[in-house]
């Protein structure tokens, strides 16, 4: 037998190790955005042509490269910003992996255009499959541009794996807002398809964010600035009142870099804890600063996770940050403040988090800086939770007590899979609701225990499956059109799903730049409520779409049923609750909601007799 190891040629290898670093068209202009900034650029213009798939330019006004340098950085491990292991500890650029040009140069052709302030001209290199095919010298101003055409046109895989433009321009316009927002002082533009979709001209944070987020922000940002020898944040709050019924407008920044941490997010939300609404999202832009080599950022270079030495500290201190910032709102409402030192003396900073430095944390003076109310609530809460408690452990203690679903999970389950047999209709005197989130109503060998939500929201969802096979579901007229701005973000989004959300009774028009009218709505939509819902909706579908087994049209479904369904805590009328029995036992599937929550339980008279000693 001959030996069998080859090594692959370099060209395959190369778009392999691409296939890493540059998964989509926003990939691409993350790590071109990044090597501008890095360039010391104070201009930075992308530009895009369908999608990305055709062209993504960026052009920088940064340092430019010398002619062996701008060869030379299309190589792997090719970098100007580390050179040795230690420098790993202290990164201050952006980039530091030399990986984002060798794998451009595998999966794209790449032109480009650079020029030093001490050369005379500048050279233009041409580069496809990681090989030069041309090089010239160029007049041109000093600076850099990198064009990268027909991505993907050597990997046709992976050109067909890519999403639809809108998707793809929705995940390009959120990597140049991640990183216009981190640099305010330079100028940055975007055009897509010739059209300027964003002009954000240098200027403060404060002013960067209210030109990305929106004119709704302006005024309503209330700045949060702490400083300690640890760590120090800065970045803007939205007041309570801009909170929204979707995520998008919230971004951690650590060391200037975008990350995402579900973590910290709940820090923020914890210190806005009773400001605002429960389902209700605070705009916020924060930057985290600390030592490099507390952090480590040498993850995956497309994941947006970060090590922190200590999370639980910088947890603590965003906290009380926020806190801090808000409660001084409370009080000097439209100033921006000035910080005092009291955080650098707080314990869960300048020490260790252990579970007695916690206690003495809460009692500190920052920590006591919300309003009295919100603490009675606390404690309220608190009370309750115990009693709650109390409730649910007794009856496991008493060892002879047969819970009332041990039946369920024996001998019947599968009753509960079947729609009870019930010829009649439900009649409303037969029914009853209890804690305003269930129906109980009695069948012909014992009872059934419905949950309102759920079941709501399987009718609603195969409402909408019969609406897109058939006939669309009658919109009404609102009373007073409303108008909607979103996020360019979401605005992408809200455009894809058009169609299919006037099939399900929208009444909805793009009005520019990110606005949309709403004019009618679903009649279970009440008048007033159009851009909750649809906000609701958008956060919902979000939620959802890092879920790739389900298609666009299933996940719009599954938000709006969820999003529209009767929340628990309604209180229902007994025509209400007959008519929704009836709706339920209409559906195909009634037993379970979309995601797989049951719809409802069965309960049959002989358990109950049985436990009853009967
Ligand atoms: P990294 O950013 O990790 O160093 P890249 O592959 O992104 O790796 O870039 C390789 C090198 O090319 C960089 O280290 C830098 O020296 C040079 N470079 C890339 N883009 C630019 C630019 N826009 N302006 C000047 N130099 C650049
Ligand atoms: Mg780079």
């Amino acid at each position: 037998m001959p030996d069998i190891i080859q090594l692959l040629p370099d060209n395959i290898a190369n778009q392999i190790a691409a296939g890493e670093v540059i998964q989509r068209p926003a990939s691409a202009v993350k790590e071109l955005l990044e090597n501008a900034v890095d360039a010391g650029a104070t201009e930075i213009k992308l530009l895009i042509n369908d999608a990305g798939k055709q062209l993504i330019q960026v052009i920088d006004n940064g340092k430019g490269m010398s002619e062996t340098d701008a060869r030379m950085a299309f190589e792997r491990h090719a970098t100007s910003k580390i050179r040795n292991i230690d420098d790993l500890f202290s990164i201050k650029t952006m980039g530091f992996r030399g990986e984002a040009l060798a794998s451009i140069a595998a999966v794209a052709q790449v032109e480009l255009r650079t020029k030093r302030a001490e050369d005379e001209a500048g050279i233009c290199i041409e580069i496809e499959n990681s090989t030069v095919k041309n090089q010239q010298p160029v007049a041109m101003e000093t600076g850099t541009s990198i064009a990268m055409k027909n991505l993907f046109f050597n990997v046709p895989a992976r050109r067909n794996f890519l999403k639809s433009n809108p998707s793809e321009l929705r995940h390009i316009v959120d990597e140049f807002i991640r990183v216009a927002m981190s640099f305010p002082e330079i100028f940055f533009s975007l055009s897509s398809n010739g059209q300027q979709v964003f002009h954000l001209e240098r200027g403060s944070l404060k002013q960067r964010i209210v030109q990305i987020l929106g004119n709704t922000y302006n005024a309503k940002l209330v700045s949060v600035h702490e400083q300690t020898d640890y760590l120090d944040i800065t970045g803007f709050v939205g007041k309570p009142e801009t909170s929204k019924k979707t995520r998008g407008d919230q971004y951690f920044f650590v060391n200037n870099r975008f990350i995402k941490s579900a973590y910290l997010n709940h820090a923020v939300m914890k210190a806005f804890d009773e400001m605002i609404g429960k389902d209700s999202y605070p705009m916020y832009a924060l930057f985290i600063n600390l030592d490099p080599a507390q952090i480590d950022i040498n993850v995956h270079p497309t994941k947006q996770e970060i090590k922190f030495e200590d999370e639980r500290i910088v947890y603590a201190f965003v906290e009380s940050a926020v806190k801090h910032a808000l409660a001084q709102f409370s009080i000097t409402p439209t100033l921006d403040f000035d910080l005092d030192g009291s955080i650098q003396h707080l314990d869960a900073v300048s020490k260790p988090f252990t579970e007695d430095k916690k206690s003495s944390a809460s009692s500190s003076s920052l920590f006591n800086t919300f309003t009295k109310s919100n603490q009675a609530h606390f404690i309220e809460n608190k009370s309750e939770l115990g009693h709650w408690k109390d409730f649910y452990e007794k009856p496991a203690a008493q060892t002879h007590f047969k819970p009332l679903t041990a039946g369920l999970e024996t001998d019947d389950s599968s009753a509960t899979l079947h729609a009870p047999v019930l010829h009649a209709q439900f009649i409303s005197e037969n029914v009853f609701q209890l804690h305003s989130a269930y129906i109980i109503v009695q069948n012909d060998n014992g009872y059934l225990l419905v949950n309102q939500q759920n079941a709501h929201e399987r009718i609603l969802y195969e409402r909408f499956l019969h609406a897109v096979d058939g006939k669309a579901i009658a919109a009404q007229q609102s009373l007073f059109p409303v108008s909607i701005d979103l996020t360019a973000t979401d605005s992408v989004l809200l455009h894809e799903l058009l169609p299919d959300l006037q099939q399900l009774g929208f009444i909805l028009e793009p009005f520019g730049n990110n606005s949309f009218v709403v004019s009618g709505t679903p009649a279970d939509v009440s008048q007033g409520n159009e851009k909750n819902a649809i906000e609701k909706m958008l956060e919902q579908y979000k939620h959802f779409s890092s879920d790739l087994k389900f298609s666009k049209r299933e996940k719009l479904f599954r938000s709006l049923a969820l999003q529209q369904s009767i929340k628990s805590g309604t209180t229902l009328s007994q025509k209400e609750m007959s008519g929704l029995l009836n709706d339920l036992f209409a559906c195909n599937t009634p037993n379970s909601t979309p995601n797989g929550k049951p719809t409802y339980m069965t309960f049959k008279k002989e358990e109950l007799d049985k436990m009853f000693g009967r």
